[in-house]
């Protein structure tokens, strides 16, 4: 269900002074630059030195490893790109151990559930409170602020993470014990995959037989066709304006990190023997358009494998 940011505690008491932020790419920056802009002091730490150079720009302070990140923090929050970075952080060095108790984690990945459970149970172990919390709402969202958080673990320690989900994002719902949030995610971005590539033939379909692309997209977001593709994403170029479609397909959510969740929704599907046709095929045709060399551009460009080249 969903938690109204409005109606949450918003933390009384536990005031944030200073949090700890590791992997500052494409999301982790600007959710780390919100969290800066509204008084709370960040310890930053990305492997790359030009992400540290801009999160010194910005006013951070950059530390030299993970270790020195934890140090008097009272959040640590990770946006790393898959799983080996998330084990390595949390399961390889000795980050947990270092840590204050009292410190909440925010682990914003979006990964396996069963590494985020791996670390989730070794956290708990260790009385740290940890909540998985991969995040819908591009770059963007998490630009302006307006990131929605899909969160898993232990409902009480909800109430300690809200001031800071309420500083990155505006929805937040709970989806129920660890590596809940993970499953909720990729149950979504396997949609989003199927119905974007729908999106996609359908409006080829329609300009191969003589429609203004526009037209046709106006026709189907009103009608029983609408979806968020159509509404917010349109993978046409020259439709939408502000949509990566209309930039060259730069910006946005990569082709790489969307073939890495359906092959992460493939494997929660495989082993929950749950049948899953549309999502399969979707991710075939993720891997033909990475395969193409197209890893870095926006996930709508699978627009341009239905038109005449
Ligand atoms: P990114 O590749 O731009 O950033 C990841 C950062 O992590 C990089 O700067 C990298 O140097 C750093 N990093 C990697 N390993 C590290 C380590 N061991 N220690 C410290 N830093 C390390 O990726 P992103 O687009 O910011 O995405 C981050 C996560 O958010 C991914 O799991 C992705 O699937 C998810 N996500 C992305 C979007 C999007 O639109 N980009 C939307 C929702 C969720």
């Amino acid at each position: 269900y969903r938690l109204s940011l409005e109606d949450q505690p918003s933390g009384g008491s536990l005031k944030m002074k200073k949090v700890g932020f590791i992997g500052l790419g494409n999301m982790g920056l600007p959710m780390a630059n919100n969290i800066l802009n509204a008084g709370i002091r960040v310890n930053a730490f990305d492997l790359s030195r030009d992400a540290m150079k801009k999160a010194d720009e910005l006013g951070m302070v950059t530390k030299s490893s993970a270790l020195d990140v934890v140090e008097n923090i009272d959040a640590l929050i990770t946006m790393l790109p898959n799983d080996t970075a998330v084990e390595s952080i949390y399961l390889k060095e000795d980050l947990l151990e270092k840590i204050s108790k009292n410190t909440i984690i925010i682990e914003s990945s979006t990964i396996n559930p069963e590494v985020s459970k791996k670390v989730s149970k070794k956290a708990t172990e260790m009385n740290i409170s940890i909540l998985d919390a991969p995040v819908s709402g591009g770059v963007k969202g998490a630009e302006l602020g307006s990131l929605t958080f899909i969160v898993g673990g232990n409902e009480a320690d909800l109430e300690k993470a809200t001031p800071l989900f309420k500083i990155m994002g505006d929805k937040t719902f709970y989806a129920g014990k660890a590596g809940s949030g993970q499953i909720a995610k990729l149950c979504n971005n396997m949609l989003l995959a199927i119905h974007m590539c729908g999106t996609a033939e359908t409006i080829a379909m329609g300009v191969n037989n003589g429609l203004d692309p526009a037209i046709l997209s106006e026709i189907m977001k009103s009608s029983s066709g609408g979806n968020w593709s159509l509404e917010k994403y349109n993978p046409f170029p020259g439709v939408m304006k502000e949509a990566p479609a209309s930039n060259n397909y730069s910006g946005g959510f990569l082709n790489s990190l969307m073939l890495k969740d359906l092959n992460l929704a493939e494997e929660l599907a495989t082993q929950s023997k749950s049948n899953t046709p549309m999502g399969k095929l979707a991710r075939e045709l993720y891997k033909e358009l990475n395969n193409q060399g197209f890893e870095e551009l926006d996930f709508s460009s699978i627009q341009q494998n239905y038109l005449d080249k």
